[in-house]
């Protein structure tokens, strides 16, 4: 089958969506998932959005983000996020995305690594409510077309110039070519036993781009979530937020000891864990923040509350057992400041995208902000430049199968290869 489209988004999480919401409603776009709308990592986003808190801000907000990112960041990127940073929530709040607020006043909560109350949240689930509101505004576009349960396997490629994208839907084929081609789709954490992600995202648009010699950038930087709810049986691994560090949650070995300051950076407290793990010979380590009011915290983690209940434990009077959990990629498809990869015509936005604000290692509530930030970005280009732009339809012979093969291989040996340290976390 052939479709035609001004310009095709891969990916329904945030930075797809926020695209897709900001492109010109004069065109005619195509937004493709894998799966359902909402099976993304951005439906499962706790904490919340970090934003520089007013103009004084942004300087310590940059601040704050290099050190996180032990200054393997790009100053220049990360200073431009942080400017822009608050023009995202206002269209989100435009949006009619509700973030929690006292008598008018938006509320801001504090996470690992950042000097202050910075961080905006919905309760402890901001993704669902963030997407759920925007799939409500996507669904009212008469411009936009959805195509779900829908793989991407290849691009469609002229010369380094990317025509559009082929997919797979219920074992057909289908090509789409556009004008523009947006890659929105996410992180890696389905390639690891353990990981807070979604399972349907495993990097396959970081193996096509190494098929097409699309640069990437940083590949070695895989960031470990170092408090995920420790469980024999759970597939993907449920998250304990920064936020309940962030309100004053205290991380013990089993033998109830303190042995960290629960607000560095993530990667400094995983690894302090690595090691009580190692030391100690056990499994896990206790979060605790039943201290806390328990109607405090009922209604401010009704998520973490319910779910651990779940698994049997009472968050307002037992520890936690946690233990760090691949969680974020930091590498990816490389991007300027319009999310213009090294492809002429394709665009990589969100967690697929390296476009070096993090460094090493991403400060807490960043994520999102990055796919708004970009997704805005790359939206506006497009609809400045897209009148000069032509649909080319192309007649390829592919064989499918090989390259379905190639995609399942090749970036995970890729990573097996920048990082023979993490071989026994990978599938
Ligand atoms: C449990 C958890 C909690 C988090 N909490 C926070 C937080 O509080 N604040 C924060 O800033 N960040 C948080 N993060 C990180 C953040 O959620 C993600 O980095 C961010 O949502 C990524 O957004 P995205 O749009 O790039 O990708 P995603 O939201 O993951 O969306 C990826 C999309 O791509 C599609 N896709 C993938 N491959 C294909 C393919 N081959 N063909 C077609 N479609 C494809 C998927 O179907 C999906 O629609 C959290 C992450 C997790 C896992």
């Amino acid at each position: 089958m052939k479709l035609i489209s001004d310009v095709l988004i891969v990916g329904t999480g945030i930075a797809g969506l926020f695209t897709a919401l900001n492109l010109s409603e004069n065109l005619n776009i195509t937004i493709v998932t894998k799966s359902t709308l909402t099976d993304s990592n951005s439906y499962l986003a706790q904490g919340g959005i970090s934003t520089a808190y007013d103009v004084n801000d942004i300087e310590d907000f940059v601040k704050d983000t290099l050190h996180a990112g032990n200054f393997k960041n790009n100053p220049s990127i990360v200073y431009m996020v942080a400017k822009e940073s608050r023009d995202v929530i206002d269209t989100l709040i435009n949006f009619e995305v509700k973030f929690d607020s006292l008598n008018g006043q938006l509320l801001y909560t504090k996470e690992g690594g950042h000097s202050k109350n910075r961080i905006l949240h919905h309760k402890d689930y901001t993704g669902k409510h963030v997407i759920d509101t925007l799939i409500t505004k996507l669904k009212s576009r008469k411009n936009i077309k959805i195509l779900k349960n829908s793989t991407l396997v290849d691009l469609i490629v002229k010369e380094n110039k990317c025509l559009g994208g082929t997919f797979i839907k219920n074992n057909k084929l289908i090509d789409i070519y556009s004008k523009y081609t947006v890659l929105a789709t996410g992180g890696i954490g389905g390639l690891f036993k353990n990981s807070t992600n979604a399972r349907i995202l495993t990097g396959d648009a970081l193996s096509i781009s190494l098929r097409y010699g699309i640069k990437l950038k940083d590949i070695e930087y895989i960031q470990f979530h170092p408090t995920a709810l420790y469980n024999k049986t759970s597939e993907r691994m449920f998250l304990i937020s920064e936020s309940l560090r962030g309100e004053g949650a205290i991380l013990k070995n089993i033998y109830g000891q303190r042995f960290v300051n629960e607000l560095l950076p993530r990667d400094k407290v995983a690894n302090k864990i690595w090691n009580e793990l190692k030391e100690k010979n056990c499994k896990f380590v206790y979060l605790d923040i039943s201290h806390l009011d328990k109607n405090y915290i009922r209604n401010r983690f009704p998520l973490i509350y319910n779910t651990c209940l779940e698994y049997g434990i009472d968050i307002t009077k037992d520890p936690i057992p946690v233990r760090p959990a691949q969680h974020y990629y930091m590498g990816g498809i490389e991007v300027d400041e319009f999310s213009r990869t090294s492809m002429d015509n394709l665009f990589a936005v969100g967690e697929v995208s390296c476009t070096g604000l993090h460094g090493n290692n991403r400060l807490a509530s960043n994520s999102l902000l990055e796919g708004l930030v970009f997704g805005k970005r790359c939206s506006d280009y497009i609809n400045k430049n897209i009148s000069s732009q032509k649909i080319e339809v192309l007649k390829v012979d592919k064989n499918i199968d090989e390259i379905i093969l190639e995609n399942k291989n090749l970036f995970r040996n890729t990573l097996r290869k920048h990082r023979s340290d993490i071989n026994d976390e990978l599938i």
